[in-house]
């Protein structure tokens, strides 16, 4: 069995068109593919994500047990967390601990475009650069 699983997510301008039904609302979400399924993940959640101008994340949440970081690529927009608000904008790592109340909107004239990367909190077991090993094989090129 390979040791990988790939998957192609197309350009970010085909993004708004994926749907996803939050099991919350009766109409789908759109913008938003979930990628732990389609690579079989096991340690973390993975989401792509394009939210139209003028649109926002119409409610606040927070987390069980997920830590989550959002990585905003391309747009401008207004994140809140437990009631502090800031901009975001490409570049912006947001890192919010399961408990924060969250929510965002895209303010600008783009898509607001971000990945958004769910993991249990506490679970890395240690220094990132320790968990690597250099192997004997050597790399085609
Ligand atoms: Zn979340």
């Amino acid at each position: 069995m390979a040791h990988f699983t790939r998957f192609e997510a197309g350009p970010a301008a085909d993004w708004p068109t994926w749907e996803f039904a939050h099991p919350a609302f009766s109409r789908p979400t759109r913008g938003k593919l979930f990628l732990r399924e389609r690579v079989r993940l096991t340690g973390m959640e993975v989401s792509l994500n394009s939210l139209p101008p003028g649109a926002a994340v119409p409610f606040l949440h927070t987390h069980r047990a997920h830590e989550e970081l959002y990585l905003f690529l391309s747009g401008s927009g207004e994140f809140v967390v437990d009631g502090e608000r800031f901009a975001v904008q490409p570049g912006t790592v947001v890192k919010v601990d399961p408990a924060g109340a969250r929510s965002w909107r895209n303010s600008g004239e783009m898509p607001l475009t971000y990945v958004v990367v769910q993991a249990k909190a506490d679970s890395v077991t240690c220094d990132t650069i320790a968990d690597g090993e250099v192997v004997k094989d050597v790399a085609p090129w």
